[in-house]
C-alpha cells in the first residue's frame, strides 16, 4: 500500500487489502430494521430471530391418503376386515374416535383420530360392502406425522442476518408470523458521468455513446438489495458534480457513481470527494477497474467505479455487491467462495490482479469448468454479457495450466 504524496489516503491497494476496507466501513454502518408484511419481505435480511412459537406440524395428521387404526390390530398373517366409522378430510373438526378392529378413512394431512397410530395407504386396501380389508404385512404407526416433527416449538428457525428465501417465507407463514422486522434497504443515488453519453431514444452525434452503465448499475444494485433513490447523469463539470455529491450525502445511504474517477482532464471526481468528504482509498491493484475510489460524502459511502462498462461492473461486485450486504447486515455478505478448474490456460498480461471473464459449465466429473472469453477488453461488454463468472487471478500468479482451481466471482442471478 501506497500513500499518494499529494494526499493522506492510501492509493494502489491490492484487492484483498482494499476489501478488507470495506468489510470494516461497513461493519460499523449496518442499516437500522423497519416491520414489514412478509408479503413484500422475499430477499430482505432479518434484523430478527425467530423462534417456532408451537410445534410444526401443529398436531399429528396422515402423510396419506388411506385408513387410519390401531396398529396391534393388524393381522400378522392372512387378512382382517376393518370397520370404518366414517371419513377425515383435512381441515376437518369432527373426527371419530377409532376403536378395536375399526378404522377411518383419512387424507393427507388429515388429524389422527382418537385411538389410531397408524395408517394404511390406500392403494394397500381393499373396500368390501363398507369393510375395509387390509391383508398381512402392514407396519404398526407408518404415515404418521407426529407433533414437532418438523420443528419444535422454541427452536431457532431463523437467525438475524438470514435473507428470506421463498423457503425461509414458507417458514414464517408456518408460524403465523405476518411481519417481520428485517434491515432497511441502502437508499442509493447513480450518478454516470461523461459529457460524451447520450440517453436512450437520442440519436448519436458525432464521439457520443448510448448510456450503458445507467442500466447495468441499476440492475446490479437491484440485485444487492439497494433501493434507488436518485439516479441522474451528470456533466463532467465540477459544480454540477459537487452540487449532486452534496445532496446525494444528504439524503442516501450509499453513492455509485461511473466515470470520471481516473487522471483524465475531466476527472474530477477523486479531488470532489475528497474536498466534500473524505477518500477511504483510490485505485487498487486489479484489471479491469483499477481507478475505483471509496469514500464517504455525509452519511454516503462512495463508490467511484470507473466507466469503462466492464470496470465498472467487476468494480461493483468485488467491492460494491459485498458493501451493500453488509449494510444489509446479511450473513451471506461474504459470499460462500466459489471454485471453478480453469479449461483453458490463462496468462496475466500485467502483476496487478485480474478479473477474467468466463463461462462456466459443469462437467461429467461434477467440478465447474471455466473458459475464459475471447473479449477480455474492459470496453467490451460482450465479454461480460456472455459471461457466467469473473476468474480472479491474484497478483502472485503469471500463468496458469488448465486444470487449476481457481476463484471465481459469479455473476448475480447464477447460483
Ligand atoms: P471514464 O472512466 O470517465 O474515463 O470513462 C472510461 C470509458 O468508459 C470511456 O470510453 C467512456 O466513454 C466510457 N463510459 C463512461 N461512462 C459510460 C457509461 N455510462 N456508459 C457507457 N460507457 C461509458
Ligand atoms: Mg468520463
Amino acid at each position: 500500500m501506497n500513500t499518494d504524496s499529494s494526499t493522506d489516503f492510501p492509493t494502489r491497494l491490492c484487492v484483498e487489502e482494499a476489501q478488507q476496507r470495506v468489510r470494516e466501513l461497513c461493519a460499523a454502518r449496518v442499516l437500522p430494521a423497519e416491520s414489514i408484511a412478509i408479503d413484500t419481505a422475499l430477499n430482505r435480511v432479518l434484523a430478527q430471530d425467530v423462534s417456532v412459537p408451537f410445534d410444526l406440524p401443529p398436531f399429528a395428521n396422515s402423510a396419506m391418503d388411506g385408513y387410519a387404526l390401531r396398529g396391534v390390530d393388524l393381522p400378522v398373517q392372512g387378512e382382517r376386515r376393518f370397520a370404518m366409522v366414517g371419513q377425515i378430510l383435512a381441515g376437518a373438526t369432527h373426527i371419530p374416535a377409532v376403536g378395536e378392529g375399526e378404522c377411518a378413512q383419512i387424507m393427507t394431512g388429515a388429524p389422527i383420530p382418537p385411538g389410531a397410530d397408524t395408517v394404511v395407504i390406500k392403494e394397500h386396501v381393499r373396500v368390501d360392502s363398507g369393510a375395509v380389508i387390509i391383508a398381512a404385512g402392514e407396519k404398526a404407526g407408518a404415515n404418521i406425522r407426529p407433533p414437532g416433527e418438523d420443528y419444535r416449538r422454541g427452536d431457532l428457525a431463523l437467525r438475524i442476518g438470514d435473507r428470506l428465501t421463498a423457503a425461509r417465507l414458507g417458514v414464517l407463514a408456518s408460524c403465523g408470523l405476518a411481519r417481520m422486522n428485517v434491515v432497511r434497504r441502502p437508499h442509493v443515488a447513480l450518478f454516470v458521468t461523461g459529457d460524451e453519453l447520450v440517453p436512450l431514444g437520442q440519436a448519436l452525434g458525432t464521439g457520443q455513446i448510448h448510456d450503458s452503465n445507467r442500466h447495468s448499475l441499476a440492475g446490479l444494485l437491484q440485485d444487492a438489495g439497494a433501493q434507488l433513490r436518485l439516479v441522474a447523469h451528470l456533466r463532467d463539470e465540477p459544480e454540477t458534480l459537487r452540487r449532486a455529491l452534496h445532496e446525494a450525502g444528504e439524503q442516501c445511504d450509499l453513492i455509485l457513481s461511473s466515470g470520471g474517477v481516473s487522471a483524465g482532464e475531466a476527472d474530477f471526481l477523486p479531488g470532489l470527494i475528497a474536498q466534500l468528504g473524505r477518500v477511504h482509498f483510490w485505485k487498487v491493484r486489479m484489471r479491469p477497474g483499477m481507478p475505483i475510489l471509496c469514500g464517504e460524502i455525509g452519511r454516503a459511502l462512495v463508490f467511484a467505479l470507473p466507466g469503462n462498462p466492464v470496470s465498472s461492473i467487476a468494480t461493483f461486485l468485488v467491492f460494491a455487491r459485498p458493501a451493500l450486504l453488509a449494510l444489509q447486515g446479511a450473513n451471506d455478505a461474504q459470499r460462500r467462495n466459489w471454485r471453478a478448474r480453469l479449461a483453458a490456460p490463462a496468462v496475466k498480461q500485467q502483476e496487478r490482479a485480474e478479473f477474467l471473464r468466463a463461462t462456466l459449465e459443469c462437467r461429467d466429473d461434477g467440478a465447474l469448468w471455466a473458459t475464459p472469453v475471447r473479449k477480455q477488453g474492459s470496453h467490451m461488454l460482450r465479454g461480460v454479457a456472455e459471461a457466467d463468472a469473473l476468474i480472479y487471478l491474484p497478483e502472485s500468479v503469471r500463468e496458469l495450466e488448465p486444470g487449476t482451481v481457481v476463484d471465481i466471482v459469479p455473476l448475480p442471478g447464477l447460483f
